[in-house]
């Protein structure tokens, strides 16, 4: 594992209630219980494949995407951005999205320790749902192609989309479990990991690349409880760090 996050966030929470360390007690501190998993998908579930700076690109152009770009280095907010636009311009521009998601489409591939995570979060007994800023055809595709169910999974058809943390809430209550109880795993420190600590979950942030380790990353809020650069290391993660039970 090449990066597991100071063990003591899991004991200091933000912003819900977890289990904590008894002082003056021999008695190891209790393990915080996890009852489910929610995934981003692309880039987390799937090898990324879209070509997202080529898409922002075509959306907004050379000269405002670098604009854009130098002002947010976590990235650029596509899908908020054209909310304030004309009708007929976001018309245009969710085309040019969608062209560039079916390209994606015909080449996705599972990424590398996707499926095993399942099986064990299925020996478990976990629930696992999905949460992506996809078109709910693609989620259907991946379900089809992948032979694997999320549920709840939710695209950008439920708003408000991430990183607002609406969706997560939605799958916990319909869990009937606490947010403090689920996961967020995903590769997008502003979508998923900032959603997952709105809701008051746990996040794990998949970071194939080193991409977030420069220090512009560093602050508290966009801190994610773990970070892993594989899914083959989270189910080790979740072993040794949680009591899970459904
Ligand atoms: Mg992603």
């Amino acid at each position: 594992m090449r990066s597991l996050l100071s063990r003591s966030l899991l004991l200091v929470p933000p912003t819900s209630p977890r289990p904590r360390p008894r002082p003056f007690s021999s008695m190891a501190a209790p393990r915080a219980r996890l009852r489910g998993v929610v995934f981003d998908m692309d880039g987390t579930l799937t090898v990324p494949v879209i070509d997202f700076a080529a898409m922002y690109r075509a959306v907004l152009g050379d000269d405002e995407y670098r604009r854009l770009r130098a002002e947010s280095p976590t990235g650029i907010d596509i899908l908020h951005l054209i909310e304030g636009w004309s009708p007929e311009r976001q018309r245009t521009a969710y085309d040019v999205i969608a062209d560039y998601e079916r390209q994606g489409l015909d080449r996705l591939q599972i990424m590398p320790g996707a499926a095993e995570l399942c099986s064990f979060l299925d020996s478990k007994k976990l629930r696992r749902g999905l949460i992506t800023r996809n078109m709910r055809s693609a989620v259907d595709l991946f379900h089809q192609r992948f032979g694997i169910i999320f549920s709840p999974a939710l695209s950008r058809e439920f708003r408000p989309y991430k990183p607002d943390p609406a969706p997560l809430l939605h799958i916990c209550s319909s869990w009937e479990v606490q947010p403090s109880e689920v996961m967020m795993v995903g590769d997008s420190l502003k979508d998923d990991v900032i959603c997952g600590k709105r809701a008051g979950s746990f996040t794990c942030l998949l970071d194939q690349t080193g991409r977030y380790d420069a220090s512009e990353f560093d602050s508290a809020d966009l801190k994610p409880d773990f970070k892993v650069s594989s899914l083959t290391e989270v189910f080790p993660l979740l072993e040794a760090n949680f009591d899970l039970a459904p």
